[in-house]
């Protein structure tokens, strides 16, 4: 297969990986591989100091709001240098340690673009691994990735404002709002695609 040159330069996807076991991360992992079908030179970094870096976010905000909402959790992690180059980012929060009113209107996935202005090269995912299943994280995983990627983007078709943001109405694709269906499981073993074809081609396209 041919590459195009455009792909060598995918924006690099620092993870900080704020959990305490790696079953999580390796879901993660796969989410990853699944998306890079469509995004070939897709790099993935692990950012060294990831878990005391995510700890310390979480505890700053869960002392600034009693909780911890994902998305408040992305507007502070902006706040500090390893948020600040010019990368795709994913946090792995595990919040066990903090059980009041932890996950985001009950959410376990969360994007925010940076509001600098700064484009589609430095976003930031959070993704609690508490309250879901592996094939649940992992379509959760898929579905936060297509939005940075741009998998509905610029899209005008087939897509519908759900949850505030832009979704497939294909019900069986990931980036349908929610994101886990009844053919996860199935296609998580498979390794078969998670998006369906707008969506691969809003992901190959951005
Ligand atoms: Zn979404
Ligand atoms: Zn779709």
């Amino acid at each position: 297969m041919l590459l195009h040159s455009n792909n060598i330069m995918q924006p690099a996807i620092d993870i900080f990986d704020g959990t305490n076991h790696s079953a999580h991360y390796h879901v993660l992992q796969e989410a990853i591989t699944q998306l890079s079908q469509f995004k070939p030179g897709l790099q993935r970094r692990d950012f060294k100091k990831g878990k005391s870096l995510v700890d310390f976010l979480v505890s700053k905000v869960h002392q600034n709001s009693g909780r911890v909402e994902l998305k408040e959790l992305i507007n502070t992690a902006f706040g500090y240098t390893p948020f600040q180059v010019p990368t795709q980012k994913i946090m792995l929060i595990n919040q066990q340690g903090y059980h009041n009113g932890i996950i985001h209107r009950g959410l376990t996935g969360g994007f925010q673009p940076d509001d600098q202005g700064n484009g589609p090269n430095r976003q930031t995912i959070a993704l609690s691994t508490v309250g879901s299943t592996l094939d649940e994280f992992y379509a959760i995983a898929c579905h936060e990735l297509g939005h940075i990627y741009g998998a509905t983007r610029f899209r005008d078709h087939n897509i519908e404002i759900t949850n505030n943001s832009i979704h497939c109405i294909e019900e069986m694709c990931a980036m349908h709002h929610p994101a886990y269906n009844r053919g996860t499981s199935f296609r998580r073993a498979h390794k078969s695609p998670m998006y369906c074809n707008d969506c691969q081609d809003g992901l190959r396209d951005f």
